[in-house]
This record gives C-alpha cells, structure tokens and sequence, in this order.
C-alpha cells in the first residue's frame, strides 16, 4: 500500500483526492488546516488541524510510512510550504507541489500588482472609492487603516477583529460565476476590486467583470515556493507525475514515485469535475 499525504484547503486538493481513492494499493488522507468549520470533505481518509510545524510534520510522515507527499495548498499558504518542504527534505519523503497557474492580464485589463496586503491597502485611495476585496478574511487587519474608501469584503467564515471601520461583509463561499459577480459590483457600486493571484477558474469571474467595467484591479503577486521544490500546474500533471497518467514534458518515468497503473474507471486526467472557490476564505 503506498501511502499519498495531500496538503489540502483548495479545489485542486480536493480533486487529486477525488483521483486517488479509488486506485487500488493507495492510501490517500487529506490533511485541512481547520480554518473553515463545514469544509467539503475530500475522499479517503482525513486530518484536521496543524501538525505542530516542520517536526511534527515530519514526525507524521514517519510514522503514517508516507510516500509521497503533495502540497496542494493554496498558493498564499507560505508557512506550510515551508514545512513541507522541511519535513519532506528530514525524512527524505518526495515532494510535489501542485499549484494552479497564475492568472494573466488580457487585453482592457487595468491592473495594478502589489507584492503585499499591505501595499494594496496603500494603493487603494488613489484608484477608487467603492472596493471589492477579495483577499480572505485573514488578511482584513492588513486594511483596517484605510480610510476614504468603502470596503466590500466577501469570505467564507465572519472576519474577526481588527477591521476596517468602513466595511461590508459578505459571507459567501465559490465558485462565483459572471451574472452572480455583476450583479455583486452593480449592487455595491464597486468601482475598484482587490485580489490575490489566486489563479484557476472558480473566482476568475470577478476580474472578467472588473475588465467589462473598465475598473482597476489591484492584484496582489504570489509568493515564491520553497526553492527546489517541484511545482505542477493540475491534477493531470500530478497523476502523470505519480505513474497514473500521460506524463508531463520533464515529468520522471511513470512508477517513478512508486504507485501502479491506475484502477479502471480511474477519471482520466482532465475529467475531473468543477470544483468550489477556496481563494477568499
Ligand atoms: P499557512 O499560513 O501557510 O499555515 C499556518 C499553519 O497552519 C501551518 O504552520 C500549519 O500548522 C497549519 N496548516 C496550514 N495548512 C494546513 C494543512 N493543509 N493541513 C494541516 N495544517 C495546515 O496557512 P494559511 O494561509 O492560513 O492556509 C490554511 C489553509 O487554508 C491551507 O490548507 C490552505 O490551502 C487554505 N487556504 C489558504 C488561503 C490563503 O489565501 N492563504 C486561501 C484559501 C485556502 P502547523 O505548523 O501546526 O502544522
């Protein structure tokens, strides 16, 4: 039995999930951090709640004889790359990071990249007076100094303290599709959006949206993986990586990681289904 770790909290987790269960002679767990209360549990077998840093990650990995090990976090989730990428190197385990690609600008796009929160707090006065923010709950205190601008800020679980004093709410969980994200702009009055590059299609609507209006984005830019590690665009790429699918270019023999052929009926890499949104938790 080969034991595959999945660092999970995003679509894409949840999906590569949904590909290796049914293969036969794999163990998949998923492992959630617990920031959301009702999460839409993956397949296989499941973990919540922080490992106790790059030890005590590396301690599981001993311990539950893992494999392989993904990190499908969310491209913002720094720490537990971090640790990933610690605990994987300790224990001599292979690690892939799965990361949906960036997004990119298209034709009538005004945007407006920033490295930080911090820096898109700092650019907002200048570039509208109604904002759609869409950065998460965890990063609201990183705007509680704005003043000038009302604040529209959409997340999955209710924002806690210290916010900013001009703020509405809304407490909504993805996908968002394109009638859903006008109607939110048009019924706010937003005439400036704020992201991080979150990337994939389940909240790509709202830039679509901001692009028909003319309305700047300011786009906050991901950071770096730990260096080394080897990232993977999709699910697709990750199976073809683990010896269950048509490899990638660049992408080790199949076997290569150590599991099999894939089971019949085994979804083909790129049939997986649509996932929720997990950028703006
Ligand atoms: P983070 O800052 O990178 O990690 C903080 C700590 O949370 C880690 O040190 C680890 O605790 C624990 N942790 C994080 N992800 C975990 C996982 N999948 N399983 C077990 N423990 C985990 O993480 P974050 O940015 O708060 O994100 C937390 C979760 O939400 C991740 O699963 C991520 O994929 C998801 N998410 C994040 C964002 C975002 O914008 N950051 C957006 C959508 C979803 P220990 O050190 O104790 O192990």
């Amino acid at each position: 039995m080969r034991h595959v770790l999945i660092l999970g909290g995003t679509t894409e987790a949840r999906q590569l999930a949904e590909a290796l269960a049914p293969v036969p002679g794999v163990r998949v767990t998923s492992s959630l951090a617990g920031r959301v209360s009702s999460p839409r549990l993956p397949p296989g077998e499941v973990r919540v709640g922080g490992f106790g840093g790059p030890a005590g990650l590396a301690a599981w990995l001993r311990e539950q004889q893992v494999d392989t090990l993904i990190d499908a976090t969310h491209p913002f989730a720094q720490v537990i790359s971090r640790n990933a990428a610690e605990a994987a190197a300790a224990v001599h385990v292979p690690l892939l990071a799965l990361r949906r690609p960036s997004w990119v600008p298209r034709d009538g796009d005004r945007w407006h990249p920033v490295d930080s929160l911090a820096a898109a707090a700092a650019a907002l006065p200048a570039l509208g007076r109604r904002a759609l923010l869409t950065t998460g709950r965890q990063g609201l205190a990183a705007f509680a100094g704005v003043r000038g601008v009302h604040l529209v800020a959409r997340s999955v679980e209710p924002p806690e303290p210290p916010l900013p004093p001009d703020l509405t709410v809304l407490l909504e969980r993805g996908p968002f599709d394109l009638a859903g994200e006008r109607a939110v702009f048009r019924e706010h009055r937003i005439d400036l959006l704020v992201t991080k590059d979150s990337g994939g299609s389940a909240t790509a609507p709202k830039l679509a949206v901001a692009r028909e209006l003319g309305l700047p984005v300011v786009i906050v830019r991901r950071p770096g993986l730990p260096t080394g590690v080897r990232e993977l665009p999709d699910v697709a790429a990750v199976l073809g990586a683990l010896g269950l699918g048509a490899p990638e270019p660049g992408t080790p023999a199949p076997g290569a990681l150590g599991l099999g052929a894939p089971a019949p009926g085994t979804p083909a890499p790129g049939a997986l289904g649509p996932g929720d949104d997990d950028a703006s938790r």
